[in-house]
């Protein structure tokens, strides 16, 4: 049968991967609503390609030209956070949450209130929101499905078991390029050096939440939100060979591992597919070839990263959205080369330390918190 599929951020490195796949069975999907910030020209060729109902750019100002490429094709063309809001609570059967940043929130949300199923890659959004999102997806009986490589692959390795046998949930993280660095080093470290991963290919955004480890802090949090075995129940583990996707160690001493490609097709694949399985182009594992699997403890001292965000958990309210707002401004800055990379961690320290909001309890307040920590951000952006 089948099903319809919309994908926010579908200009982006997980759209481009779910799409591939999407066109792959192009019997199994009707392509609702595909979207992007501002790549008009991308996405009126993307819509045209899937034969989507309706393209919508974010940035409004990128409207027209997403009308003049999509012209004489009978797709609709949108623009505006309403618009994309608009088009999440179309309630596609699968909505794709690719969009990067708390900007995919409001529409995530939107397609939540919706009651379909969500595969979600978009991370920042169920970090600021937290339980917001979650108590969401309960009362409108909605399915969240996680495509980050590491909740894809507890996801799995819960399946079949009672969470409440669970002893630990072990992510395990690269490391990132810059994981061998010294400290004084890394304080010089260019953008083009924080972008260079060494197994993964991503956005750039996410590729710098790699180097710092803040990506590994969002997703610690993100697990929080997830699966429910409590924050001391949660580890990170650097394994560089991002073979092992995470695990589960259950209270009668057996650890499920999953293990796969470094091919984000693979778990986008799982939640495509869910709760069966389908082909994917993918190249399987080598394990001879690969010939080691190493495990190292995170060094928190030069990446501070998964402590602010554990600390963030620890203190609830509305600090894991601080913790998200400052570190997209933080990041933004650092790839426009305003700032050294070592100032990200501090600038995310020091807002979390001068702003602790009262717990957001609607997604209005989720944003509030969003937007004066990003402010606060802002104001800290001069270099080391
Ligand atoms: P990209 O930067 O490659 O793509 C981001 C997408 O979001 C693009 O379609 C972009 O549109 C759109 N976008 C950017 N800003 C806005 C905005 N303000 N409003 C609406 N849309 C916007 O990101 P990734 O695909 O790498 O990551 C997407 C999400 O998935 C992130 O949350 C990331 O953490 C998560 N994720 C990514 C993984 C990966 O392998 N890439 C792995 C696991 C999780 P435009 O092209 O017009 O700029």
């Amino acid at each position: 049968m089948t099903r319809s599929i919309s994908i926010f951020g579908a200009t982006g490195s997980i759209g481009a991967s779910t799409l591939d796949l999407v066109g792959r069975q192009p019997e199994e999907w009707r392509v609702e609503a595909l979207t992007a910030n501002c790549q008009a020209a991308e996405l009126a060729r993307l819509a045209r390609q899937h034969g989507a109902r309706i393209a919508v750019v974010a940035d409004e100002g990128c409207l027209p030209e997403l009308r003049g490429h999509l012209a004489g094709s009978g797709i609709e063309a949108a623009g505006g956070a309403q618009a994309l809001v608009d088009a999440a609570a179309r309630g596609a059967d699968l909505t794709v949450a690719a969009i990067v940043g708390c900007a995919g929130l409001a529409p995530t949300m939107a397609a939540i209130r919706a009651g379909k199923t969500v595969a979600l890659a978009n991370k920042e959004a169920l970090v600021s929101a937290g339980e917001v999102m979650t108590a969401a997806v309960r009362r409108h009986g909605a399915t969240l499905l996680p495509v980050d490589s590491e909740h894809n692959a507890i996801f799995q390795c819960l399946a079949g078991n009672d969470i409440a046998d669970v002893a630990v949930i072990t992510l395990t993280a690269s490391g990132g390029p810059l994981r061998d660095w010294p400290l004084e080093r890394l304080r010089g470290a260019t953008a083009a050096e924080a972008v260079a991963h060494p197994n993964w290919s991503m956005g750039a955004k996410i590729s710098v939440d790699s180097a710092t480890m803040f990506n590994k802090g969002l997703e610690f949090i993100e697990a929080f939100h997830l699966f429910p075995v409590g924050h001391e129940r949660l580890r990170i583990v650097v394994h560089p060979q991002s073979v092992i996707h995470s695990m589960v160690e259950y209270r009668d001493g057996s650890t499920l591992a999953q293990l796969g490609p470094a091919d984000m097709r693979v778990p986008i694949a799982s939640t495509l597919a869910w709760p069966r399985r389908m082909d994917t182009p993918c190249k399987p594992l080598d394990l001879p070839a690969i010939g080691q699997l190493t495990f190292f403890a995170p060094d928190e001292d030069r990446f501070p990263a998964t402590r602010l965000a554990r600390e963030a958990v620890v203190a609830g309210g509305g600090a894991a959205a601080v913790l998200n707002a400052a570190n997209e401004v933080a990041v933004a800055a650092f790839l426009s080369g305003q700032i050294a990379f070592t100032r990200i961690a501090q600038i995310v320290a020091q807002v979390l330390e001068t702003y602790s909001p009262a717990p957001p309890m609607t997604l209005d307040e989720v944003l509030a918190v969003d937007g004066e920590a990003r402010r606060r951000a802002t104001t800290m952006l001069r270099p080391a």
